[in-house]
């Protein structure tokens, strides 16, 4: 069974995720984490050639794992849980996760991952395009200054001001809405939460109402 939140950066899918996913005792799965996983690799390369750095993809050994609300990721034996959310990573991801090659991979990943489980999975396109039969799908959002300002609270960078991490989140839903592979989209069949105004506990509880009463998992 799969559960799917898809919205724009910061609109608080992945910590409503993580709270539904320890609530409820399934999986959670950051489909952001992967695309960022797959950029820090093309960084940590030296920012090669595209079409052969998205080839070699499934030659590294990638590791990821649900504890402790972290979504933590290995790859090929290192430990980049920290790494993948820096703001390089942040300025490069949408770039890197334009390309089909890159969203090929990355839905492999995912849809291995959750075979035969129970997952709530987090994205832009999980409701329309690699989970589109999900059990239920969200769509969530928030107005752009309030989602500026949770990602910056919850940024470790002294280096970064809010004014960035507002650019920053500006210029990904733009790419992220705008491009031709899978775009940020809504699902036609997609339950909407506005979180605008709306404390973290209210909307936990809003969405565990509607998964009680469509997917009666209790
Ligand atoms: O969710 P997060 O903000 O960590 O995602 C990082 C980036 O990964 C997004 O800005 C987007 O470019 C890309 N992404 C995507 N499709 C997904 C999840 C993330 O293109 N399903």
């Amino acid at each position: 069974m799969i559960i799917v939140i898809d919205g724009p950066a910061g609109s608080g899918k992945s910590s409503t995720a993580r709270e539904i996913a320890d609530r409820l005792n399934i999986g959670f799965l950051d489909s952001g984490a992967l695309y960022r996983t797959i950029t820090f690799l093309w960084l940590k390369a030296g920012k090669p050639e595209k079409a052969g750095f998205f080839e070699n993809l499934p030659e590294h050994d990638l590791k990821v794992e649900y504890r402790d609300q972290i979504f933590h990721v290995q790859a090929n034996g290192e430990d980049i849980t920290k790494e993948i959310r820096k703001h390089e990573v942040a300025s490069n991801v949408s770039e890197i996760a334009s390309h089909p090659e890159a969203r090929a991979f990355v839905n492999g990943f995912m849809r291995r991952l959750v075979d035969n489980s129970t997952y709530i999975a987090d994205g832009r396109d999980l409701g329309t395009a690699v989970f589109p039969d999900a059990d239920l799908k969200f769509y969530m959002d928030a107005s752009i200054k309030e989602r500026a300002k949770r990602r910056f609270d919850e940024m470790d960078d002294p280096d970064v001001t809010l004014q960035d991490v507002e650019k920053n989140l500006k210029s990904r839903d733009q790419k992220d809405r705008n491009r031709k592979a899978d775009p940020l989209k809504q699902a036609d069949d997609a339950v909407v939460i506005d979180t605008t105004g709306k404390t973290f506990d209210e909307q936990v509880a809003e969405m565990i109402s509607i998964i009680d009463e469509k997917l009666k998992l209790n």
